[in-house]
């Protein structure tokens, strides 16, 4: 992957991103793409669905159709956060091992799933941030400002890990 089609995939989802932000939704898009080209979109929909688990990428994952179905083992997933674990697991049942996102997302440990469980470090191979990520940062300040509390691990969890 070179970084102009990086960034130019990681263009489409901060799309997504900024119409959810518009439409009063979390500022999150995702898109899943595949050959060059983006075959699927998503954005945050929760306030619109009345759902907590209409997230981005879940929905590019699930629009994925026959291209996805087919070549899933050379699709990306492209979010403009690091996903949570729904969406983590999402993509590892989806076998889509590539994963690329703009704003890192501490507290959702994401990241330590992926070192630390091995089936799911079986399915994913690439797993990097940091793509753009003041572009989706801007989106947060913009629209959903207090999330930042949670993008820069401010908030104190309720529950800590067992020692
Ligand atoms: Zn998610």
């Amino acid at each position: 992957m070179d970084e102009p089609y990086v960034e130019a995939m990681m263009r489409a989802a901060l799309a997504e991103a900024k119409a959810a932000g518009e439409a009063g939704e979390y500022p999150i898009g995702a898109i899943v793409a595949l050959d060059g080209e983006v075959i699927s979109r998503g954005r945050s929909r929760q306030r619109e669905l009345r759902s907590q688990l209409a997230h981005a990428e879940l929905e590019a994952l699930q629009r994925g159709g026959d291209p996805l179905w087919e070549r899933h083992d050379d699709a990306v997933l492209f979010t403009t956060v690091e996903p949570c674990p729904l969406c983590l697991g999402a993509a590892v049942m989806a076998d889509v091992p590539h994963i690329v996102f703009a704003h890192p997302d501490p507290a959702v440990q994401s990241a330590q799933i992926v070192e630390r469980i091995p089936y799911v470090a079986a399915h994913i191979e690439t797993y990097r941030g940091g793509v753009l990520q003041d572009e989706s940062r801007a989106l947060f300040e913009r629209y959903e400002p207090r999330m930042l509390d949670w993008l820069d691990d401010r908030v104190v969890r309720h529950r800590q890990p067992p020692d």
